[in-house]
């Protein structure tokens, strides 16, 4: 395990517990969540070594990385990607509406095969091997692995988009200063986290399933990822509700506490509180957050 030193928004060392939670996906077990005194980041810590993590991945039921469609947590899930697929391009060309997109962490493929398929250029970077051949052999798309997002120096992209992506991120300010470079001065960057302030966050605490430790190494509220952005000088323009994560997050938490039968129905009302709380306070579940460079 490796112990995160300083905070990775604001560089100071002192941090407090914020919840001590576990990985309910997979290995079952513990991890603690720190709060920086200073900035009020929120972090995993320790996390495991950057070469152990990958195997905190490697489960058959690795939803993003999987077709199957046979129990209702994957159909719902796929369902609603359908939908999320075309609400996020809708919000892309808001700001662009041709040119060259690099996706990371594309998984399958398929958001870069719908904008491809409207006339873009397309690019992916996908860390999952699998994953990353089912896109390249299904939708003929240039996906790299993790390691290749170094050598995309020369290229230029109009819009980067990470879809429930930074949280995973383990060079977290490397990685950033790495796509201000590669990112036209008038491109976008549209970033999709699960928000730690939202009603279900509150409501779940260790059960969130939006902590999903230890592959969320950071949980993001507006102002921290504004601070972060800031810091490698992006500028934050916009913010978009993804208001059915609201329900599906509430799905998996109440599966994490084990609530039978009646878990589904507690998880339709409460992604339904979630979104209308969200609606006054701005905190939705998960939100998407445009932006360009300073
Ligand atoms: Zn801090």
């Amino acid at each position: 395990m490796v112990v995160i030193e300083k905070c990775p928004v604001c560089e100071n060392a002192e941090t407090e517990l914020f919840v001590a939670t576990k990985d309910f996906f997979l290995t079952k077990e513990n991890f603690n969540i720190v709060k920086c005194k200073t900035c009020s980041f929120v972090f995993t810590n320790p996390i495991p070594d950057k070469n152990i993590l990958p195997a905190y991945y490697e489960s058959p039921d690795y939803i993003s990385h999987t077709l199957k469609k046979c129990d209702i947590k994957s159909y719902i899930y796929h369902k609603i990607r359908k939908i999320n697929i075309k609400n996020k391009f809708k919000i892309v060309n808001k700001y662009k509406n041709a040119g060259h997109i690099l996706d990371v962490g594309c998984g399958t493929g398929e958001l870069l095969k719908y904008f491809k398929d409207k006339g873009w250029k397309t690019a992916g970077i996908e860390p999952a091997e699998q994953a990353r051949n089912f896109a390249v052999e299904n939708y003929q798309l240039d996906v790299f692995p993790e390691s290749k997002i170094k050598q995309l120096g020369d290229l230029k992209f109009d819009v980067i988009s990470m879809w429930h992506v930074l949280e995973h991120v383990y060079d977290l300010n490397d990685r950033l200063s790495l796509l201000k470079k590669i990112l036209h001065q008038d491109g976008y960057m549209f970033i999709a986290v699960p928000n730690i302030d939202s009603f279900d966050a509150s409501l779940y605490g260790k059960y969130w399933a939006a902590l999903d430790v230890p592959r969320h190494l950071y949980h993001f509220n507006k102002r921290s990822l504004k601070k972060l952005i800031e810091k490698h000088s992006f500028e934050l323009i916009d913010v978009y509700p993804m208001k059915f994560d609201a329900y599906y997050v509430s799905l998996l938490s109440e599966a994490y506490k084990k609530s039978g039968i009646l878990g589904y129905a507690k998880a339709i009302l409460n992604g339904f509180k979630s979104n209308y709380k969200a609606s006054r306070s701005g905190n939705y579940s998960s939100m998407i957050f445009v932006v360009r460079q300073k």
